[in-house]
């Protein structure tokens, strides 16, 4: 999913009269994204004229520290060494099952191309 980094955006509004379904709009003079309303096309990519339309796989390190930090807080709710592993072996299934979701719709994905 694009992204912008507020950093790079100059605020000329190119990405919101080009993008197809107006997922675009203008926050405190910076660009921002509707995600719900974003189909994906990639136009927002190809005229930031800054390079302010980021790929989401820049986001990739940021969201794994988001998940360890929510991981580290739960743990937190636990004291003995044996209540943690048990917990740690839960969330480890919590992350497998999501990983198995992806590979299994990209599966289906591969299918349909
Ligand atoms: S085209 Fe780029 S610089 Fe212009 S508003 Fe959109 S993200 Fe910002
Ligand atoms: S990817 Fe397409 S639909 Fe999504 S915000 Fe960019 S221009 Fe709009």
């Amino acid at each position: 999913m694009p992204w912008i980094d507020k950093n790079m955006c100059t605020g000329c509004e190119i990405c919101i009269d080009e993008c197809p379904v107006g997922a675009i709009a203008m926050v405190d003079d910076k660009a921002e994204i509707n995600m719900g309303l974003c189909i994906r096309c990639g136009t927002c990519h190809k005229v930031c004229p800054e390079n302010a339309a980021r790929h989401d796989s820049e986001l990739i390190p940021e969201e794994v520290e988001n998940n360890i930090e929510w991981v580290k807080d739960l743990l937190t709710h636990y004291t003995t060494e044996k209540e943690k592993r048990g917990f740690l072996k839960r969330i480890k299934r919590h992350f497998l099952k999501e990983m198995k979701v992806n590979e299994k719709t990209l599966e289906q994905i591969e299918e349909m191309m």
